[in-house]
This record gives C-alpha cells, structure tokens and sequence, in this order.
C-alpha cells in the first residue's frame, strides 16, 4: 500500500487486498473469516500506522461488521458490497456534543411520518467523517434507541470540517455531523427498531 495519497485510495487499495469486510460472506463482497484474522489485519496495520489502524477498524469493524450483522437484505445487497471493496468509507456515529461516555443521554432523535423515519440531531468526533459515505447512526427512538444507514448525500446531512488533533491525525475524525429532517425509507433501519440496553 506504499504510495497511497489519500484514503479514499488507501481504502479502495485494503478492498483489492481483501482486507475490508474480513469477517462478510464472500456473497457480499467480504472475504468470508472470522473475527481472529480481522484483529491480525488491524494489528498489522498498526505496525505501520496506529491511524490507518483506527480508521480500518471504524470502517470494518464498527461500521461494515455491524451493518452486515443487523442490516435487512437490502442493506446486504446495497451498501455492504461497496463498504467491501473500499468504493465506499464508513463510519459509526455514537457521541454527541453532549454525550460520550454517556451515550444513552443522546439527543438525536428519530420520528416517524408517512412511512418514513425522520432524522434530527448531531454527532462530533466520529472517525472517517470527512470522509465517509455510509454512516451507521444511533437515535432516541421513544423509550429505546435505533440505528440507521444514512448516506452522507442523504438529503439534510451536512458535516462540519475535520478536527486537527494532537496524535493520530492519520485518521480523520469528524467535526460536527448535522441531520436536519433526514428523511429514511424504513428499508435503511438496522436491526431491531427501540432497543434498550440491558433488555
Ligand atoms: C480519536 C477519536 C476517535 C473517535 N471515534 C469515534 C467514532 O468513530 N464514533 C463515535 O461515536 N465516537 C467516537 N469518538 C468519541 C469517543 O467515543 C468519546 O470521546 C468517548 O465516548 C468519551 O466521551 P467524551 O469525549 O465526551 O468524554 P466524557 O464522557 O465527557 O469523559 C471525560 C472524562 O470523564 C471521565 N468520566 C466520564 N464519565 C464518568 C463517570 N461516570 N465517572 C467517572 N469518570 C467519568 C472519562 O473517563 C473521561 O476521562 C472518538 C474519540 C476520539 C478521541
């Protein structure tokens, strides 16, 4: 991977190896191993580049493992392929401006109208942002909690600059995500709709 500028190449270039969606059926695009060869990938990323490490395990792990766990067939079809072969950049999006450690006390919030989820809230310091095409976002869903694909063209997704950090500046972390009304099909929820922690 010597010679990679950017990491929309870096990760078009860990497609072609083979080495996103390790742990993805070969029908989706992965290559069909487990969770143990995926930790040796990272860690030998890691060799090189705690960065590029950070960010592969955002995008396979956090991202790409997750969506083709819990995701509909749609998912599976649509967006898993291209998370494999590194055309896309994914991202998971948890904390909040005023949630971290405490990402139950989010305030992204999903609501239903005409058969659609609407999406309204922020997230800050997610990794691959800038970057990212697929986004897996977690939501206050009344009592519980969802999460969704959202596309990064979705319409009302808006992303703030990259931060500039002390260490690991390999691996981009995102500023402020914004979704304004977010409108999603209800093929883009993953896995079960409201869920609490602990039930
Ligand atoms: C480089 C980088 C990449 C990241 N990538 C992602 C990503 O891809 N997706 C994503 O969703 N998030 C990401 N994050 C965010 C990360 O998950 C949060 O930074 C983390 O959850 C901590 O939240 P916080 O920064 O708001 O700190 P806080 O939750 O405000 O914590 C600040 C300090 O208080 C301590 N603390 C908090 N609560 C308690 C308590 N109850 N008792 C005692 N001590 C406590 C913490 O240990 C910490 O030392 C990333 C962060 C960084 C720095």
């Amino acid at each position: 991977m010597r010679g990679t500028s950017s990491p929309r190449e870096l990760f078009r270039e860990m497609g072609k190896q083979g080495y996103l969606g390790i742990t993805v059926p070969e029908r989706y695009g992965g290559s069909g191993l487990g969770y143990t060869a995926q930790s040796v990938v990272q860690e030998e990323l890691g060799y090189s580049s705690a960065s590029i490490a950070l960010s592969y395990g955002a995008h396979s792990n956090l991202c790409l493992d997750n969506l083709y766990r819990n995701g509909n067939e749609h998912i599976r079809e649509e967006f898993v392929p291209r998370l494999c072969s590194g055309e896309w950049i994914g991202s998971l999006c948890l904390t909040e401006p005023g949630s971290g450690s405490d990402a139950l006390a989010m305030r992204t919030s999903v609501t239903e109208d005409r058969g659609e989820f609407v999406l309204n809230g922020s997230k800050t310091l997610i990794t691959n942002a800038p970057y990212a095409d697929l986004m897996l976002v977690y939501a206050r869903d009344g009592d519980g909690y969802s999460a969704f694909a959202v596309r990064a063209t979705d319409r009302g997704v808006s992303k703030g600059s990259k931060f500039s950090k002390m260490g690991m500046r390999g691996s981009p972390t995102g500023g402020e995500l914004h979704f304004q009304d977010v409108r999603l099909g209800p093929e883009r929820l993953v896995g079960q709709r409201g869920g609490r922690p602990g039930t």
